[in-house]
């Protein structure tokens, strides 16, 4: 199952960090978040065929 993280500030999808110590940075605030700091969303209901 894939798994989106979110910024915990604005709500937009994150990018990887390039800075030790972080997982995870928002282009649009310039913040650095650790993994318990977002928001996680897995893809579950996406993939639904009909
Ligand atoms: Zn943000």
């Amino acid at each position: 199952m894939k798994k989106i993280y979110y910024c915990p500030i604005c709500g937009r999808e994150l990018i990887k960090s390039e800075i030790e110590g972080y997982c995870f940075q928002c282009s649009y605030c310039d913040e650095d978040f650790t993994e318990s700091e977002v928001i996680i969303k897995t893809e579950e209901n996406n993939e639904k065929e009909k």
